[in-house]
Order: structure tokens, then C-alpha cells, then sequence
């Protein structure tokens, strides 16, 4: 199947990877991305990341959409400092980027900061000279260095500015995909089952990216900021008892039961064990399209009141969440939910 005869869902699907790739590579200092890379790439950045042994959909996918896009990034460079010669792409006007020669014996490390003199806006030549052919050596002679050195930057070379658009990940992934089919399943199918289904779900789009963060563990819980920092996990605010994990606070915590009997979704027994994932798709399996829309606005619901009760020192109130998501759903009933 061509991947522009399906339905919206797999573009919005599609369009969302390649924008987490780019948060990634370009909003580093943000919450998610200093939690993915504490996790996956503690030493390098998302570009240079080995996918390992990581069964996380989300990982698998964004290594994907990465892969896809790879060629399309280029390194901006201003120090050189962050730069490798051989294993970074950062020759402007070339189809790869990269230099592609073999290095000389003993010179793998080499970063692009070596190739420069040490001020001013000059290569060293005696360097270009010995490293490179000649036509090499004047391509790098004709990138220009500012006399301010800033640090290097990554930017994307299939559009005019640098700026990532969704048509041209689309593009990319697009592409990326269609070559994944030929190989046989792979994980884009397990995630994009998830996916698929949330799209279609009539409730607000922001209550969508917030269900699939929830999902891909994404959401700032007490347990996941102390998984990043190395610190300790903080007790749960709504029950005050348990440490507060995405599973306990959606699944296990007291409060979030009322929250579930009150809606009427109520949990079946459960043993206390299983991924949040786990938890969602065999509730998902369970319910129909209705209940599907209060799921949701009662995760949401839920994640907004611990961020009151938290920030802004908010009494605990099973009945206001369950009356919030209540309301939400009327409101959307209309079908104003984009
Ligand atoms: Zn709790």
C-alpha cells in the first residue's frame, strides 16, 4: 500500500516522529530531551545513537524517523569543537555531507576545531594539505568560519532555512517507511497501532499528544525526573503514599480509582504488575469509542489536577477531575475537537 492512499492518521503519525527528531536534535535543553538522551545517548546526541537493545516503541521509531531524515542534517560549523571530521556530516553542497575518505592512521578522533587556526577565520593549510585531496581541501577552504566562533549547530538541508518543515519529513520518512514494508514487519507497525487508534478518537488534539507522551513515558512524573537526575522519587500528591510512577499515578493510586469508579471505567482486579503501555492496550481492547473519549479525558483530567495540586497547592478532588473530563466531553461532543 502507497503510504499516500491511507488516512490522516499515518501522515499526523509520521509528521509527529520527524518532529521529535528535531526537538531532539535541536532542543536539547529541554525536559524530554535531556530525559531521552540521559537514557539512550548519555555521551553523544541523537544523531550519533546506536538503537542497542531498547525494546521502547518510541526509541525504535524515532531511530527510524532519524534514520530517514539522517541525511538531511548538516553541522553549521562555528567552533568545530562538537564536530567529527570523519564520522559527522558537515561538507555544505555534497550529497552525503561527509567527507568520505579513509582517515590517516591515528587520526579518527580528529575534530574540525583541529583543522582550524587557533584565531581568525582561517584553515590551517598545512593540515588540508596532508589529510586531504585536493578538491577536498578547497571544498573545506570555502566554508567560512566567523571571527566569534559560535558553537556548531545542527541544521536541515531540505529546506532554504534550515528549518525543519512537515512536508519535507514527511518526504523523508515517507521514503524510509515504504523501504521498511519491503523488509518485512517492524516495530513503526506496533507503534503506529496505537497511534492510529488515539488519532481517531473525537477529543482535543493537545488531549491526544498528551495520552501519547503518557504513553511513551514522556510525561515529567516524579519517578521520570529522578531517572534522569540521578535524584530521588518523590511521594505521590494525590494519595501521598507510594512514589509516584506514571503506572501508579494513571493505574494504582487510590485517588485515580475513585477517579475510575466515578467515570464508570472501572478496573478490573489487577495484579500490580505490567507497563503503563501494557495497562493501555488492554484497556483500549476493552472498550468502545465512547469509553475511549473518557479514557482519555480521564488520564488528561487526572495529569492536570496533580499539576494544580502540585503547582498550585490545589485540594485533592476525585469529583472535580471526574466532573472536568465530563464537561470536556460535552464540550467536544460537537465535533470541535481539532
Ligand atoms: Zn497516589
Amino acid at each position: 500500500m502507497k503510504i499516500e492512499e491511507e488516512d490522516g492518521a499515518n501522515e499526523s503519525y509520521i509528521t509527529l516522529l520527524g518532529k521529535l527528531v528535531w526537538q531532539l536534535v535541536m532542543e536539547t535543553e529541554g525536559f524530554w530531551a535531556r530525559l531521552m538522551q540521559a537514557k539512550y545517548y548519555p555521551n553523544g546526541d541523537v544523531l550519533s545513537a546506536d538503537l542497542g537493545s531498547y525494546l521502547s516503541y518510541t526509541w525504535r521509531g524515532i531511530m527510524e524517523a532519524r534514520d530517514a531524515l539522517g541525511c538531511g542534517w548538516r553541522r553549521h560549523i562555528g567552533d568545530g569543537l562538537l564536530t567529527r571530521v570523519w564520522y559527522d556530516a558537515w561538507l555544505p553542497a555534497t550529497q552525503t555531507g561527509r567527507i568520505l575518505s579513509p582517515w590517516v592512521a591515528g587520526q579518527e578522533d580528529l575534530m574540525v576545531a583541529d583543522l582550524l587556526e587557533e584565531h581568525g577565520e582561517g584553515w590551517r593549510n598545512d593540515h588540508l594539505n596532508s589529510l586531504f585531496l585536493p578538491f577536498k581541501g578547497e571544498r573545506i577552504r570555502s566554508i567560512r568560519i566567523s571571527l566569534c566562533r559560535p558553537r556548531d549547530v545542527w541544521y536541515w538541508v531540505a529546506v532554504k532555512d534550515g528549518v525543519l518543515t512537515v512536508r519535507s519529513a514527511y518526504r523523508r520518512i515517507a521514503g524510509m517507511r515504504e523501504a521498511l514494508e519491503v523488509g518485512g514487519a517492524s516495530e513503526w507497525e506496533k507503534e503506529k497501532w496505537l497511534w492510529n487508534r488515539l488519532w481517531k478518537v473525537p477529543v482535543w488534539l493537545r488531549v491526544k499528544l498528551f495520552f501519547w507522551q503518557l504513553c511513551s513515558e514522556a510525561l515529567t512524573t516524579s519517578a521520570n525526573i529522578a531517572a534522569q537526575v540521578q535524584g530521588e522519587c518523590s511521594f505521590c500528591p494525590l494519595c501521598t503514599i507510594c512514589f509516584e510512577s506514571s503506572i501508579h499515578l494513571f493505574r494504582d493510586c487510590t485517588f485515580s480509582n475513585r477517579v475510575w469508579e466515578g467515570t464508570g471505567l472501572v478496573e478490573d482486579e489487577c495484579d500490580g504488575g505490567g507497563s503503563l503501555r501494557d495497562w493501555v492496550e488492554s484497556r483500549w481492547r476493552e472498550f468502545g469509542c465512547i469509553e475511549h473519549a473518557l479514557f482519555m479525558m480521564g488520564c488528561w483530567a487526572l495529569w492536570e489536577h496533580r499539576n494544580k495540586v502540585i503547582f498550585y497547592s490545589k485540594e485533592v478532588d476525585p469529583a472535580g477531575v471526574i466532573g472536568r473530563a465530563m464537561n470536556v466531553m460535552e464540550e467536544t461532543e460537537g465535533g470541535g475537537f481539532i
